[in-house]
């Protein structure tokens, strides 16, 4: 159950996706066992809110009692006696809709590798054509928050890359008025395979804006291979350094 958890929030309780996709690659029956009724849904939220038991966002004190029953559950601290719902603050707050409901359409989305609409959602799950609509864009917004937010770790193979082709009558190769400058960052996995990438627009493959990308997008002590470019290496290329195989390896700082 932990795992199903951690697969579906992170400790803002903000939606993660990547985890359940690329790692743990949840089975529908794995979802059902972990997220089939409304109580293991409730209870998801105040695991990944307070992993270590509850604190009072107002005296810091852990001492509660639980009131109410299924979805309406809250708790409610012995000293100050203020209540908290187990979904506040969340996603899954202020909804008439069942909790399951709502995690089976996270579920969906976050599992489909070529998209899933939101007229496709209305009938996977059962729910009117606008509900659909804003629970897809919901869902769609926190993973695209939660995703810019992420940064990578372990080994992360980097490269530029540039969007767009040349305009007529315009500059040739990478100095086109019409082409994107990118940074392609691949984490890979123990066998250093691929998992997924991550595509960030930057503003030119300047000193500045490799540093401030890999501060962004990179976590301290990430290891960083550059297959073809020599833009993400060098010591004042952003705190990118040292060398070995035929790759070129540097050190996140
Ligand atoms: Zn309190």
């Amino acid at each position: 159950m932990a795992a199903c958890v951690q697969g579906l929030f992170d400790p803002k309780l903000v939606l993660a996706y990547n985890l359940i996709q690329f790692e743990h690659g949840m089975s529908l029956p794995e979802f059902i066992q972990c997220f089939g009724t409304e109580t293991a849904c409730v209870d998801a939220p105040y695991r990944a809110r307070w992993p270590a038991g509850f604190v009072c966002p107002r005296c810091g004190g852990s001492a509660h009692c639980v009131v109410g029953s299924g979805s309406r559950r809250r708790l409610q601290c012995n000293t100050s006696h203020i209540q908290r719902s187990m979904t506040a603050g969340t996603f899954f707050a202020s909804t008439k809709l069942p909790l399951t409901t709502r995690f089976l359409a996270i579920y969906l989305l976050s599992q489909s590798k070529t998209g899933l609409s939101a007229l496709a959602l209305k009938r996977r799950i059962g729910v009117s054509h606008p509900t659909a609509w804003l629970m897809h864009h919901k869902v769609m917004e926190a993973m695209a928050d939660r995703e810019a937010a992420h940064r990578l770790v372990g080994a992360v193979e980097v490269d530029d890359a540039y969007l767009g082709g040349e305009r007529a009558g315009g500059k040739p190769g990478r100095g086109s008025e019409n082409k994107v400058p990118i940074a392609d960052a691949v984490p890979l996995n123990d066998k250093g395979h691929p998992l997924y990438v991550k595509v960030t627009q930057i503003p030119g493959f300047t000193n500045d804006a490799i540093s401030k990308w890999a501060r962004s997008n990179l976590a301290p002590g990430t290891a960083v291979l550059s297959v073809r470019s020599g833009i993400f290496r060098g010591g004042d290329r952003g705190r990118l350094h040292a060398q070995r195989g035929n790759r070129q390896q540097s050190q996140a700082a």
